[in-house]
C-alpha cells in the first residue's frame, strides 16, 4: 500500500514503494567500496527501496519516475518485477490518469517502467526529461525507454515548471541530465543521493556517479535549499533536514 501522503503548498506527495531489496549481482560490491571513505558495521548489508512520488497538485497527476518495471526489464540488478502498477492502482490511479511524467535519469531502476510493449506505459502523458540524459543515452536505453516515447517525450534544458506548484531542477552528477523535482521547500531527490551515510557526511562518494565531484557540489547546493527530502533508495520516503516549515 502507499505510504500516507504529505500535501506541502497545496500539493498532494505520495509515495510509492516499486520494490525493496539488496543490490544483485553484476553490480553488487561491498559498502565500503560503494561508499569510499565512510564506515559500516561489518555485516552491514544495503538494503534498497525503490520509490517513486505520485503528485496530485491543482488537478493534475504528475508520476516522479517509472520505477523498475516489468519481469523483463533491464534492471536485472534490481528486485524484479516492480510493483509500481499495483501502488498506482491502490492510490486510486491508471496508468491514462497520468498527465506528467518526471523521469529523474535513465537508469533502469527509474526509467525501466517508461514504456510497456514498446508504447509509453502512461499514454496521456508527456514524459520530462533533461536534453543532457536524452543526449548521453546510448545502446538499449535509447533503443528501449527514448526511442518508443517519441512524440510524448518533453526535452527540456535545465530547471523548469512541470505543472504549477511543481519544479524541476538539473541536478547533474549522477548521470549528466539527472534531475530533481522541488515542491515547496520538499526535494524529491532522485539519486542525487543514494544512502543516509551520504547525508551525515555529504562529500561521500557514490561508485556509480558518472561524475562524483560534480554530484557532490549538486549535492551540496541543493540540499542547502531544502527542508525535507524524498530520495529514491532511503528505507523512509521522506527525511526532515531541519524544521524550519
Ligand atoms: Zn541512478
Ligand atoms: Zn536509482
Amino acid at each position: 500500500m502507499p505510504y500516507e501522503p504529505r500535501v506541502v503548498a497545496g500539493v498532494e506527495i505520495t509515495p510509492l514503494c516499486d520494490a525493496v531489496g539488496p543490490m544483485g549481482p553484476p553490480i553488487r560490491k561491498p559498502l565500503p567500496e560503494m561508499f569510499p571513505g565512510s564506515s559500516f558495521g561489518p555485516d552491514e548489508e544495503w538494503v534498497l527501496h525503490f520509490h517513486c512520488y505520485l503528485l496530485r497538485a491543482g488537478g493534475r497527476t504528475v508520476l516522479v519516475d517509472t520505477g523498475i518495471g516489468g519481469a523483463d526489464s533491464p534492471a536485472t540488478w534490481a528486485p524484479l518485477p516492480g510493483r509500481l502498477g499495483a501502488e498506482l492502482a491502490a492510490a486510486g490511479v491508471a496508468p491514462a490518469d497520468v498527465d506528467v511524467v518526471v523521469v529523474t535519469h535513465l537508469h533502469s531502476d527509474h526509467a525501466g517502467g517508461c514504456v510497456v510493449d514498446g508504447a509509453p506505459a502512461y499514454p496521456n502523458a508527456r514524459y520530462v526529461l533533461q536534453r543532457a540524459e536524452v543526449e548521453w543515452a546510448s545502446g538499449p536505453v535509447r533503443e528501449r525507454i527514448v526511442a518508443p516515447l517519441g512524440e510524448s517525450l518533453d526535452v527540456i534544458d535545465g530547471d523548469a515548471e512541470a505543472v504549477p506548484g511543481v519544479r524541476v531542477l538539473h541536478a547533474p552528477g549522477h548521470t549528466p541530465g539527472h534531475q530533481c523535482v522541488a515542491v515547496g521547500d520538499v526535494l524529491i531527490s532522485g539519486d542525487l543521493l543514494h544512502h543516509p551515510a551520504q547525508l551525515a557526511d555529504l562529500s561521500i562518494r557514490y561508485v556509480y556517479d558518472e561524475d562524483p565531484d560534480l554530484a557532490v557540489r549538486t549535492r551540496r547546493d541543493l540540499l542547502a535549499r531544502a527542508a525535507v527530502l524524498a530520495p529514491a533508495h532511503f528505507p523512509q520516503p521522506f527525511t526532515v533536514l531541519r524544521e524550519n516549515r
